[in-house]
């Protein structure tokens, strides 16, 4: 009797959790589908072809990130190691959001230098920054000043590379709970991505850590391997810890 109380309860926000992400995803789909039938009406209208421009782009983002977000909590790849430069990591994910710091009068700074190497799965980490940066800007989203800054800076054989903003922060009982699957406190979140971020970040054998201040902002921390020879030459110790998970 109880295992089948347990059963369905379980049946029951697993409901619930589908019930979210469809509705997560027909948002974006409704954008677009408007956009498109509206298209051969309004083609020559250079106000809606800008429009048209700017958010079907970023709705398409969006769909593809909670498409990824759920491979990626259901799959487990193992992760390819290659020394990397991290000012070129943190480029490619600037030039996805360009257009919306813009919009949005977000300024960006980043703090690395050109010559700093980290070993890692270029791929995967991107996608770590990607969800730090998408966490920074809707946590800016109702803020007066916002700023952005991306740095790295090599300590003790690693790159640390954190993810900074002047957004809205974190209670405490917010933060003791952020990397558990599914907590979201946005009405638009599905609450996957620092769950997925902290996975990809234990898969290098490091952590995601960071602190934040409510109604001040908030630093998140990727602790890397740094592939500077000799300066580091950390590549064994770090391909141990690797090995461990
Ligand atoms: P989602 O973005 O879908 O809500 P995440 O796993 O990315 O899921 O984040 C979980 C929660 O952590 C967010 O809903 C938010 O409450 C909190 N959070 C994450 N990053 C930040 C940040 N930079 N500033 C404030 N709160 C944050
Ligand atoms: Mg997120």
């Amino acid at each position: 009797m109880q295992t089948r109380l347990i059963a369905q309860e379980k049946m029951r926000s697993l409901g619930q959790l589908i019930a979210g992400i469809a509705h997560e995803m027909r948002n974006p789909l409704t954008a677009i589908k408007a956009f498109v039938e509206m298209l051969p009406k309004k083609i020559d209208d250079p106000r809606f072809r800008s429009e048209l421009l700017r958010y079907v782009p970023e709705e398409m983002e969006r769909l593809n990130r909670i498409v990824e977000d759920l491979l990626d909590y259901s799959r487990s790849r193992p992760i390819q190691l290659q020394p990397t430069r991290v000012k070129e990591i943190i480029q490619s994910v600037l030039v996805l959001f360009a257009r919306r710091f813009e919009a949005e009068h977000i300024q960006v700074k980043v703090q690395a230098e050109d010559e700093l190497f980290v070993l890692v799965d270029r791929g995967r980490i991107k996608q770590v920054l990607i969800n730090l940066v998408l966490n920074a800007m809707e946590a800016m989203a109702s803020c007066e000043d916002k700023e952005l800054i991306i740095s790295a800076e090599e300590k003790a054989g690693e790159v640390l590379v954190s993810v900074t903003d002047t957004g809205e922060g974190m209670q405490e009982e917010q933060w003791n709970r952020l990397f558990e699957p599914f907590y979201t406190t946005k009405s638009q979140g599905v609450g996957l991505g620092l769950y997925i971020s902290q996975k990809i970040m234990w898969e290098h054998g490091t952590l995601l850590t960071g602190s934040s201040t409510a109604g001040k902002g908030t630093t998140f921390t990727m602790r890397l391997a740094c592939a500077n020879e000799p300066t580091c030459g950390k590549e064994e110790k770090h391909a141990a810890l690797v090995d461990r998970g």
